[in-house]
């Protein structure tokens, strides 16, 4: 087995951000889809993925969203009960525990201690990150190694089973021969300048391309073979967020603690995870519109800053194609569903930070200015429109779906193209719906379960 990745080799890893950004961000971090809002889509480039720089959540699917996978692939081995074996096996693997209050940080506590005062699900939230410090940079890299990435933990054992690693190298081509997929063609490129320096071609029976939700169908679309293969790149769900500041009374530090370490939700809101962020300060000025004339307002507030992120498992959804030179060019259109959703957990999230003992809140919200109250919070968000959010998203998914129907979905229950015998797909692009948690745990025992089929296959 020949795995080829377009990114740097692990140990080319540099824990900086601007390091990060050029060469462990897909297209330089530089992606964003046009619609009825501006959405910047964040995957992470490189042996070991968006594991590499994501911030280790490890949440598994909500069952009802398995077993509805499961009804429509009429197969039972989807199922929430058939798939729960193999989160055990991959949380082992990668080293999922409950983040531990020692190095959880106090936006995090905070936030777990709002949601226990107001009898809400949640909490320190399940990571990866048996090495965890608490430096709050896993979106840099993890700079000592704390967090199971892949390339630590997955990687490894399929080099022990014989598989190999060819960094460096963009698949461009699928090789197509007698109606089957026959390999793949790459292109090798430096690692450092990105010059081309040679063509990789793998011949194999079996070719499974995992390069991610956006990659998956960048590829086939630039190679000009989607269109024989069904609905490629459509349909992209990608769990957009915004997100709800406090300002409390003690130095919080957001940036210090476990990077995502803390969430709640809400019997009302299903769909809707709002979970604990960490930025550089930095960010959190922008965040807070703490420019020009307000900066030095801005600065006195920042230590005193917390922070939770607002994520809804999306309805609104978008699209992937490539440009002539082989970048993505996205669509994605936000639906007032959505907008309604999240601004709900916008309020109870003000609601628990508030409860937390904070002072004031403010969204990342067009001029949207800081807020007292639940009620004037809630009051200030209600007549905005998507536009005025500054929305974000980490989560692309669902763009190459497994289904039963080939003109709805492009691949099967074992992730094998319909149209193309030979071709695979394994990666969050086979997901059949928005998953509604953060997806890294639900991809590793999808995939496994996928791999399973897959080394079956004729
Ligand atoms: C900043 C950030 C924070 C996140 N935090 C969390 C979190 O806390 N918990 C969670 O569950 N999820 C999180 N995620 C999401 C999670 O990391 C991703 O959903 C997951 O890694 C996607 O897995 P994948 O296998 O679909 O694709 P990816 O992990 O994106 O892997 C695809 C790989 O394919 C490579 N590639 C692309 N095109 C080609 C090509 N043509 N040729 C060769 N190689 C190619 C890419 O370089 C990449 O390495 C986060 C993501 C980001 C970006």
């Amino acid at each position: 087995m020949v795995l080829l990745e377009e990114g740097p080799a692990a140990s080319r890893f540099r824990p900086n951000q601007a390091h990060t950004a050029r060469y462990h961000m897909q297209e330089g971090g530089g992606m964003v889809a046009t619609g009825n809002g501006l959405l910047p889509i964040a995957a992470g480039r490189g042996v070991g993925g968006g594991t590499l720089i994501n911030s280790a959540l490890s949440f598994r699917a909500p069952e009802t969203v398995l077993d509805s996978w499961a009804a429509a692939l009429q197969d039972e081995d989807w199922s929430a009960a058939a798939i729960a074996p193999l989160y055990d096996e991959i949380s082992t693997l990668i080293g999922v525990r409950r983040m531990w209050e020692s190095v959880a940080g106090r936006n995090n506590q905070l936030i777990a201690a709002g949601a226990a005062q107001l009898g809400l699900p949640g909490g320190l939230a399940p990571r990866n990150t048996p090495g965890c410090m608490g430096c709050g940079e896993c979106n840099f890299g993890c700079p000592i190694h704390g967090k199971a990435s892949t390339n630590l933990t997955l990687l490894p054992i399929a080099w022990q089973h014989g598989a190999r690693i060819q960094a460096d190298t963009r698949a461009v081509e699928v090789l197509v021969e007698g109606g089957r997929a026959a390999g793949v063609r790459g292109l090798a490129h430096h690692p450092d300048t990105g010059e081309f320096v040679g063509e990789v071609r793998v011949r194999a029976p079996k070719v499974v391309l995992a390069a991610g939700a956006i990659g998956t169908p960048r590829l086939l679309w630039h190679q000009g073979l989607a269109r024989s293969l069904g609905p490629v790149g459509d349909g992209l769900h990608v769990h957009p967020g915004n997100a709800v500041l406090g300002l409390h009374d003690d130095e919080i530090y957001l940036w210090n603690g476990a990077t995502q370490g803390a969430y709640f939700t809400h019997p009302d809101l299903p769909g809707v995870l709002p979970h604990a962020f960490t930025a550089p300060p930095e960010a959190c000025l922008a965040a807070i519109g703490a420019v020009g004339r307000d900066l030095a307002d801005g600065l006195a507030k920042l230590p005193h800053l917390c922070g939770c992120v607002v994520m809804v498992s999306d309805h609104g959804t978008g699209r992937v194609r490539a440009t002539r030179d082989g970048r993505a060019s996205l669509r994605y259109n936000f639906e007032d569903a959505d907008l309604e959703r999240t601004k709900r957990g916008m309020v109870e999230t003000a609601r628990v930070l508030f409860t937390a003992g904070v002072r004031q809140v403010i969204g990342i919200v067009h001029d949207i200015g800081w807020h007292n109250s639940v009620e004037s919070f809630e009051a200030a968000l209600s007549d905005r429109a998507v536009d005025d959010f500054t929305l974000y998203a980490a989560h692309p998914m669902s763009t190459c779906r497994m289904g039963l129907d080939p003109d709805t979905s492009v691949v099967d229950a074992s992730g094998q193209t319909h149209r193309l015998p030979g071709l695979f797909v394994c990666d969050a692009s086979v997901f059949p719906t928005s998953l509604g948690v953060n997806p890294q745990l639900t991809i590793m025992a999808g995939g496994t379960r996928l791999g399973q089929r897959i080394a079956q296959a004729g």
